[in-house]
Parts: structure tokens; C-alpha cells; sequence
């Protein structure tokens, strides 16, 4: 068949299965901070999820180092993000360098460059130690549960959004494919945290496309780290040689190719990076896997015949997710720029952040649509902010201020742009998050709500 044939579908009845407050789409960080957020505030929410389990890439796509969350000495993220490190801590899921641990020096750099909690973003060698966490992902996947189901939050796991419904410009509920069938919750507000842009494209909402390079995640078993790392530092030309042909080998990865998990013998390969692929089409999501797959036990042949440690190496898991950064980007009240994250611009609506940068209520707020909160790493930028501003805690940060904007819309007149960002800070705070102040020194405060 052509590729432009169509099929023309008959509009069906769709059973609705759930109805609540809040209906938040996605149950990644961003969704399960925001699902949280508004069930703290008094509301009933139902949070849908595609997949069986939560954590979106944080999990499934074993993302699994929490940073850009700390500005120097400064934790900068905290609410929900904080209490998820510290619950996986508690069950061993979970390592971070004490406070006395974050400094730059050698000694302090060599005992926690490999967990990846080092400033990524330093030029000097070594890079400042900061506050970061290095956690496993089943660790996330059960944490999440206990919390959402100790806060009484209506999950729906297995069900896929496929449609928006939109009645005279507002978001009034959406659809899922399942295995029974196509179901419809409905909500008075709904919160867009599928990563992708799902329900606000089909919503009607203005995006640009975008993309990044995508990466089939994996980690591997009987790694003698110790060793690795005594020969990385006795023969560092050495380590540095195969190192560099191990990485031409599965051709793309940033500088550590592979970092330490909290659980012994096992490590994190935040490789290969693949480039061409467009995240939102089934061929090239397809072809991805296949030649990631590919590339990961290239890798793997290689570095148990030359890398000290490795030789007794094997995959433990490839991530069930594939690694996708960015596709579309929403075109909100305001697009924050590669200027306004580097500037360290604090918006006078400015409702969370990252390690040094800001998030504007406006830029999760799609223009011509009412009902429907955009948080994630979709949220409102420009392809080159996005990338620099895309972290999971500053995704979380942004899914609790979410959460709560929602609950204020509906306690007040239901309309989310009526929502005053300083209810939201103060009601972020309240939960124990940390929207930030507006900075004392080297930042420009934007002034107005254009
Ligand atoms: C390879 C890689 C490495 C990274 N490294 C780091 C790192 O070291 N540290 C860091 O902090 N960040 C890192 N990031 C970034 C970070 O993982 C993401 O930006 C972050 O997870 C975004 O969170 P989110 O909740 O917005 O989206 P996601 O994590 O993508 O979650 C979206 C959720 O929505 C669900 N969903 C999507 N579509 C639908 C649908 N139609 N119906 C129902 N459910 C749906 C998904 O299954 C998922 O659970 C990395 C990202 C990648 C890809």
C-alpha cells in the first residue's frame, strides 16, 4: 500500500471509566511529581500511563543519575525529587556524596567521578563533586508505587493516550487505547506529562518538532569496578586508549561511558548515542533499537578482551524504553531561550528550576486551549534550551508546581491562567519544594508578563 492511502476510521463510543480533578497523562517524573502535587492539595486525581510501571525514562529508560539539581553547595531541587532520593536511600536503591564529600578536589574526584555526580558542566579538572544521585531503577519503580498508592492517587497503568477531548477551546478528558478497549477519564484539568507532547498536539496546541540523538541504555554485570578503576588511575594512558577505542567501537557516548549503580558489579551504560532518528515514527524508533542492540554487544566483545575488569562482563538488561531526549516542543505563553537558562533569567512568574535556571508558569501553558498544564521535558523552550534544561529534577520540580496550579484553578474560578504564580511558590513550598527566590547576584530578573 501507498504510504498516503488512509483508512477512514468510524467515530466509536469510548466507555468512561474514570472520572476526577485532575487527570495527568504520563507517569514519569514529571507526572508523578504532578499527580502527587495535586493530590496533596485536596484533589482527586487519576494518573494513565502507557507502560507497567512508572518512572518514565528515569526507569524504563534507565536514566539513572538525578543531577542539574544543585547550584555549587546549593541543592537546588528538593520537594518531591528529595524525598524520592531519600525513600530509595532508605531500601539501599540509592547512593549520593555526604555534604563534606561536595568539593573539588582530586580525593573527593576520584572517589565519586564514577557514580556521575561530578558538575558535568565544569571545564576544570577535577570537576566539583555536587549533590547528585546515582539510584537503581526497580528502586524508582517501587518507591513511586508506595507513594502514589499512600496518597491515594487512581493509577491506570497499560492504558494508551490516543485523544484529546476538546469542547468549544477547553480540555474536557482524554482517550486510551486498551486491552478493553477505548476508554475516556475525565477531568476538570489535565496535565500533559507524556514527554512527546501527546495530548497537547492532538489537543490542538501550536509545537515545533525537535529532536536529539537517542540512545538504547543498558548496564552490565561482573564488572570488578575496583580494578578498572585502580588501572584507569595507575595507567591512565593506557585506560585512556582502549577507553577511546571502545567508544569508536559502539560509535557515540559522552566522556564516562560507564558509571557505578548501587548495586555492586553493576554498572550504567548511558550509550551508544545514535543520530537520524526521529523519535516520534515507528520505523526509525524500530530501526534504533535494532542497531543500538547491535552496537551494545559490539561494545560488550570488545572491552571483555581489552578492558581490565571487564573481561567477565555480561548484559544484565537493555532498557525496555529506548532513550528519546526531545521530539516536540510546545510553543506556550512564553518559549524559554538558550539565553534565559544561561542568563540565569528568574521570570516574575518563575515556578521552578533546576540547578541555576528558571521555569515560567507561562511556559507550560498552551496557547488557545484552557484546562490543560504542559510539564516535562516538553514543556515551553527552544530546541537548544530544552536540551540544556531537560533534567529529571527540574522536570519533577516543574510536574509539582504543576500539580498545584491545578488544584488552585480548580479551587478558584477554573481558569488556569487566573492561577497567580506566587499561590504557586507558596503553596510549592508548603509541600517542601523550592521554586527559588528570585536571586541576589549575577541573574536578570525578566519584568514583565509579556
Ligand atoms: C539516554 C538519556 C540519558 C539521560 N541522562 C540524564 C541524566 O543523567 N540525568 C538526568 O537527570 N536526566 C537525564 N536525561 C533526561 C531525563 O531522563 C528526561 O528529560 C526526563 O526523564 C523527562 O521526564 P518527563 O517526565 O518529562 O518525561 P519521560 O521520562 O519521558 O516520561 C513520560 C511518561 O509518559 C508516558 N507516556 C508517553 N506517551 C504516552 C501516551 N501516549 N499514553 C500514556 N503514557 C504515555 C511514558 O511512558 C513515560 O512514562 C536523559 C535522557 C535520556 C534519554
Amino acid at each position: 500500500m501507498a504510504a498516503s492511502e488512509h483508512v477512514v476510521e468510524k467515530a466509536g463510543n469510548a466507555k468512561i471509566v474514570a472520572r476526577s480533578d485532575v487527570v495527568v497523562v504520563g507517569g514519569g517524573p514529571a507526572g508523578f511529581s504532578a499527580a502527587l502535587a495535586a493530590r496533596r492539595e485536596g484533589m482527586s486525581v487519576t494518573l494513565i500511563e502507557r507502560y507497567a510501571y512508572l518512572g518514565g525514562l528515569a526507569s524504563g529508560g534507565m536514566v539513572l543519575v538525578l543531577d542539574d539539581m544543585s547550584n555549587g553547595p546549593e541543592v537546588t531541587v528538593t520537594g518531591i525529587c528529595m524525598e524520592m532520593i531519600e525513600r530509595m536511600a532508605k531500601v539501599g536503591a540509592c547512593v549520593f556524596p555526604p555534604p563534606e564529600d561536595r568539593r573539588t578536589d582530586w580525593e573527593a574526584y576520584h572517589r565519586w567521578a564514577r557514580w556521575g555526580v561530578f558538575d558535568f558542566r565544569a571545564q576544570t579538572k577535577p570537576q566539583p563533586i555536587l549533590m547528585a544521585a546515582a539510584f537503581d531503577p526497580d528502586g524508582w519503580k517501587r518507591m513511586s508505587n508506595e507513594m502514589i498508592e499512600e496518597a491515594g492517587v487512581n493509577v491506570r497503568l497499560h492504558s494508551w493516550f490516543s485523544k484529546a477531548i476538546v469542547e468549544d477551546g477547553r480540555i474536557k478528558g482524554v482517550i486510551c487505547e486498551t486491552k478493553a478497549g477505548r476508554e475516556a477519564i475525565m477531568g476538570d484539568v489535565i496535565i500533559d506529562t507524556s514527554g512527546d507532547l501527546d495530548v497537547a498536539a492532538a489537543a490542538g496546541a501550536q509545537f515545533t518538532h525537535g529532536s536529539f540523538i537517542v540512545t538504547t541504555v543498558f548496564r552490565l554485570g561482573g564488572v570488578d569496578t575496583d580494578a578498572t578503576e585502580r588501572f584507569s588511575q595507575q595507567e591512565p594512558e593506557k585506560y585512556a586508549e582502549i577507553d577511546r577505542q571502545a567508544k569508536r567501537v559502539m560509535g557515540g557516548s559522552w566522556d564516562f561511558w560507564w558509571l557505578k549503580t548501587p548495586l555492586p558489579g553493576i554498572v550504567w551504560c548511558n550509550c551508544p548515542h545514535m543520530a537520524g532518528y526521529d523519535a516520534l515514527k515507528v520505523d526509525d524508533l524500530t530501526r534504533a533499537d535494532f542497531e543500538g542492540r547491535k552496537k551494545i554487544y559490539a561494545l560488550v566483545d570488545y572491552v571483555r578482551q581489552h578492558m581490565p575488569g571487564f573481561e567477565k562482563c555480561y548484559v544484565v538488561d537493555v532498557a525496555p524504553q529506548l532513550g528519546v531526549r526531545q521530539t516536540r516542543l510546545l510553543e506556550g505563553d512564553y518559549v524559554v531561550t538558550k539565553d534565559d537558562v544561561l542568563d540565569r533569567v528568574h521570570f516574575a512568574d518563575t515556578v521552578a528550576r533546576g540547578r541555576d535556571y528558571y521555569t515560567p508558569y507561562r511556559a507550560m501553558l498552551p496557547k488557545g486551549i484552557e484546562g490543560l498544564l504542559v510539564a516535562g521535558r516538553h514543556y515551553s523552550a527552544t530546541e537548544t534550551a530544552q536540551k540544556m534544561s531537560r533534567e529529571i529534577p527540574p522536570c519533577m520540580s516543574m510536574g509539582q508546581s504543576a500539580g498545584v496550579a491545578a488544584a488552585l484553578a480548580i479551587k478558584g474560578d477554573g481558569l488556569l491562567r487566573h492561577v497567580s504564580a506566587v499561590e504557586i511558590c507558596a503553596r510549592v513550598r508548603a509541600q517542601g519544594g523550592d521554586p527559588g527566590d528570585i536571586p541576589s547576584a549575577n541573574a536578570k530578573i525578566a519584568e514583565t508578563l509579556a
